[in-house]
């Protein structure tokens, strides 16, 4: 390669470099997303530049087309609650397409390059089995339920078949078409199959860690081409992505060997959610809200379904004007993927101070007055505490069951992600405000303006 565009491609791997780091700060990270597509842009004109003959460059043109065009499509059209899944897809497609590059640089490649390009294949196939399941999942077309061991024996099984498979073909240099494609489709059905059984409340690690997988397989690819800056942004993703598997298993007290083979779900029924629960209407939560001294609000998935993140700030802004004091309890895997809570509520320019992380929060619901539960569900389920054996025993979650008095809004009795009850709503000191959020946010606003 050229001096010129060695340049190019540096210049193109400190933006992605930085453009990571923007993206460290509510404040900062648009510019981050606009300095990564900047890289990007430099990156993929360099690239035309080193594709050697005409036909080649006007495929490399027609494949850009249609990838831009899809992901514009996408960035416009998929409504922020489909956002998490659409990330799924793309990070799976990421690691497919590292998976089909490394298959088709596999014949030319010998030594350790060979090694590289079935590593490759199995991280790539891998990824893409994973995140097929996780976008499946996501989407709800399939059950977001823990299953059961036997699974997860045979997708580790299956996984072992691929892996030795991609042993013997690289001892023997069995660079064949069909052997390729062999361990890439048993390698994806593995991955698959592993990410079947994940139970709802562990989706968070599995989709990091599937991250993680789709970064170091672009990263892997790059040593088999030669790529520097492919290998610069592909361990920039794997990096990320393991640290955020880290981080999110540590939030969740979750090992990955327990996320992996799964905690043991009874069938025993909890005695808490038996009874009934007491609904109660916009008028008396209007009330509670505004006499109360401290207020939490709690969001959860079901903000982002409802969007009401406007709302939301409205009652925040009221309440404030009242002198009531209102901050927010963010839990690291409220919604649908990492830091969505924070994107919903930085959209409505609620401030950042009043976004607490659940650690520091914590401390402070015995003092506070009134929660309100905009759409949140397991992120405050009590029997993640108490009920072992429930698929989201071990988990720390806001303990909003110790304030004052609970509100939670949300359409009907049904259940969060994880698929378990949640006593929290037979608890005597919680009130049900029953409908889309977005709806009974605006009725609260009516209410405390009328009260003003
Ligand atoms: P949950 O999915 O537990 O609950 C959301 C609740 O919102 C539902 O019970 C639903 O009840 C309610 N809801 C839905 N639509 C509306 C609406 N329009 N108006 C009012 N309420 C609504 O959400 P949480 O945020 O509490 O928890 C997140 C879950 O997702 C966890 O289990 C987490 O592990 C998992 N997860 C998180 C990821 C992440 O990275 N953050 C990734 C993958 C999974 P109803 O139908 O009755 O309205």
């Amino acid at each position: 390669m050229n001096l010129p565009e060695q340049v190019l491609y540096m210049v193109s791997a400190t933006a992605f470099v930085l453009g990571v780091r923007f993206m460290g700060s509510p404040r900062t990270a648009r510019s981050g997303n606009r300095l990564l597509a900047v890289g990007m842009i430099i990156a993929l004109g360099t690239t035309m530049m080193v594709v050697p003959r005409f036909g080649h460059w006007a495929a490399v043109l027609a494949v850009v087309a249609v990838g831009t065009a899809a992901g514009t499509w996408s960035a416009v059209r998929v409504r922020m609650t489909a956002m998490p899944q659409m990330v799924a897809l793309f990070n799976g497609l990421g690691g497919g397409a590292a998976a089909l590059v490394a298959a088709g640089g596999w014949p030319l490649a010998s030594g350790a390059a060979g090694w590289l390009a079935i590593l490759t294949m199995i991280l790539g196939s891998l990824s893409f089995g994973g995140s097929v399941v996780a976008f499946l999942k996501l989407q709800e077309w399939i059950r977001g339920t823990a299953m059961g061991l036997a699974l997860r024996v045979v997708g580790l099984l299956v996984l072992a078949a691929a892996v030795a498979l991609g042993i013997f073909s690289g001892i023997g240099n069995t660079t064949a078409l069909g052997v390729a494609v062999s361990l890439m489709v048993v390698t994806a059905l593995s991955g698959a199959l592993l990410t079947l059984p994940i139970g709802g409340a562990d989706m968070p690690v599995v989709i990091s860690l599937l991250n993680g997988l789709t970064g170091l397989s672009a990263a892997a690819t790059g040593f088999v081409l030669g790529n520097q800056l492919l290998i610069i942004a592909g361990t920039l993703v794997g990096a990320s992505g393991t640290i955020l598997t880290q981080q999110m298993s540590r939030a969740m007290h979750r090992s990955l060997k327990t996320v992996i083979w799964g905690v043991r779900v009874q069938s025993r029924a909890s005695h808490a959610t038996e009874g009934s629960v007491q609904p109660i209407t916009a008028d008396d939560v209007a009330m509670l809200l505004r006499y109360a001294k401290k207020v939490v609000v709690v969001p959860g998935y079901g903000l982002a379904v409802a969007r009401a993140q406007l709302e939301v700030k409205q009652v925040t802004d009221l309440l404030q004007g009242f002198g009531v004091e209102v901050l927010f309890g963010i839990h690291p895997v409220a919604g649908r993927m990492p830091g969505h809570m924070n994107v919903l509520l930085a959209e409505a320019n609620v401030s950042y101070d009043q976004l607490w992380e659940m650690e520091r929060i914590n401390s402070r619901f015995r003092e506070t007055d009134v929660v309100l539960v905009v759409g949140a569900n397991d992120v405050t389920n009590p029997a993640a505490r108490t009920q072992a054996g429930s698929p989201l025993y071990g988990m720390p979650v806001l303990n909003v069951d110790q304030a004052g008095a609970v509100v939670v809004l949300k359409r009907s009795m049904g259940k969060g992600f994880a698929g378990v009850d949640n006593p929290l709503y037979f608890d005597a000191k919680t009130r049900m405000l029953f409908g889309d959020a977005k709806h009974s946010l605006s009725q609260l606003v009516r209410e405390l303006e009328g009260t003003a």
